[in-house]
């Protein structure tokens, strides 16, 4: 059965239903290049302004499926359990996660990607360990896996092409934020990734995408639906992005703050939230286990982490780069540091090169910010709230505007902040 993109496109504006055929010629000929960009740019904000029922992201998300490769981990002898984040500012937990829950007898084939605007990428924050390497082949990974419990590489081209293709796009067409196209974008992913459980970090607040808990949780409600249809166990967790995760913004510096919490220190905020989606992971693959903090404080997340790296080159005998400048903003009076915003906090660090402006650019491996104070804390006037670090003193300027109204300090004690905020099951 063949169809007018142009009819489907008029169809969708006049917000009603796509039929599964008409979504199913729609993501097979746009990922062959019969359906142009433009159109597929039309199709994208029609669905962002009038939105998408269950049924048509449920069809959306299986169509990006077939566009590509399953793998398949039914074969190995561990249960499997993947985690996915929505992404945040300082969001590192994806580094110890994987080697702790790997440490309870649970592997974890974990896709990840690099970052684009201010939010960082798994596999940057990687790069910055001499030596390691993000590409694997599927057998390397099947292979990593079965030894080592844990694996974090490059998603290959062959997992839901239709999704690569339509991100690009979504990305330059502002039609990122709609729920249905994030929907089917995470989901098909991971679903095409083979794991047998899945747990999703949904952030909420500044940093995030989903700026509101309504918003958040009615995302978090279509992955667990997706996820869960497709056979595969799915939960969600929403967590805090209003204020930075952990104290070390950047790649380097986030493989810093990890390997602290992998040997049994870092900041209570990883370290909570790491305990919490290992807890939820472990329970989803049938391995319940009360207090996950045990192997963060016994060394064996540690210790396979380690393995985990060094099985893709990785070195961790040589030093972490570190950027060539410093720069410290200190506090402007005595009392609590009652705001710290994550988006403003998130943009400072890509203006200090940990992240691109094009998918082509590199980045600053060093670059970032690590904070002296997190929100809450005491504070005294001309004490360091916090370094940015860059290899260029020219990036300062910028960076340092981007906190003009970050933070604030106030004269009372402030709530603690709360890190996860629901779960979604
Ligand atoms: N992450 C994805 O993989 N896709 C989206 O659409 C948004 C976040």
């Amino acid at each position: 059965m063949s169809y007018s993109a142009v009819e489907l496109i008029i169809k969708k504006r006049e917000h009603q239903e796509l039929t599964t055929a008409e979504i199913d010629w729609l993501v097979a000929n746009y990922t062959s290049g019969s359906v142009a960009d433009e159109q597929m740019s039309a199709m994208t904000m029609a669905i962002l302004l009038n939105g998408m029922n269950r049924r048509e992201i449920k069809d959306l998300t299986l169509a990006m499926i077939a566009s590509g490769e399953r793998l398949d981990f039914s074969k190995l002898s561990w249960p499997t359990a993947d985690k996915h984040s929505t992404g945040g500012v300082g969001d590192k937990i994806t580094l110890p996660l994987a080697p702790l829950v790997a440490s309870y007898g649970v592997a974890v084939p974990q896709l990840s990607g690099r970052g684009l605007g201010h939010t960082g990428g798994t596999l940057d924050k990687l790069e910055s360990i001499a030596g390691w390497r993000a590409a694997l082949s599927n057998q390397e990974m099947f292979d990593q896996l079965q030894k080592h419990g844990a694996v974090i590489c490059a998603a290959g081209s062959g997992l839901a092409p239709a999704d690569r293709k339509l991100y690009s796009l979504r990305d330059v067409t502002g039609t990122v934020e709609a729920i249905p196209l994030i929907a089917s974008s995470i989901m098909s992913k991971k679903i095409a990734e083979g794991t047998a459980a899945l747990v999703l970090d949904v952030k909420v607040g500044s940093g995030a995408f989903m700026k509101t808990l309504d918003r958040a949780r009615e995302l978090a409600q279509t992955l667990v639906q997706l996820g869960n249809d497709a056979g595969v166990k799915t939960s969600a967790l929403l967590t805090n992005m209003e204020t930075p995760l952990g104290k070390k913004i950047g790649n380097a510096l986030e493989v810093e703050e990890s390997i602290e919490v992998l040997q049994g220190g870092g900041p209570q905020d990883v370290i909570d939230i790491t305990v919490e989606l290992a807890r939820e992971m472990l329970l989803l693959a049938g391995k319940a286990v009360d207090d996950p903090r045990e192997n963060l404080n016994n060394g064996k997340a540690m210790d396979v982490f380690t393995s985990m790296i060094h099985a893709q080159g990785g070195d961790l005998s040589k030093p972490l780069p570190t950027a060539k400048f410093q720069h410290a903003i200190v506090a402007t009076e005595t009392g609590y540091l009652e705001k710290l915003d994550a988006l403003s906090v998130g943009i400072s660090s890509w203006r200090l090169g940990a992240g691109r402006e094009r998918k082509e650019d590199p980045v600053s491996f060093g670059a970032g910010i690590v904070l002296a104070a997190q929100q809450g804390d005491q504070v005294t006037k001309g004490q360091v709230l916090m370094t940015l670090h860059s290899d260029s003193e020219q990036k300062f300027e910028r960076a340092i505007q981007a906190l003009d109204g970050a933070w604030s300090i106030g004269s009372n004690p402030v709530a603690a902040k709360q890190i996860i905020l629901e779960k979604v099951s």
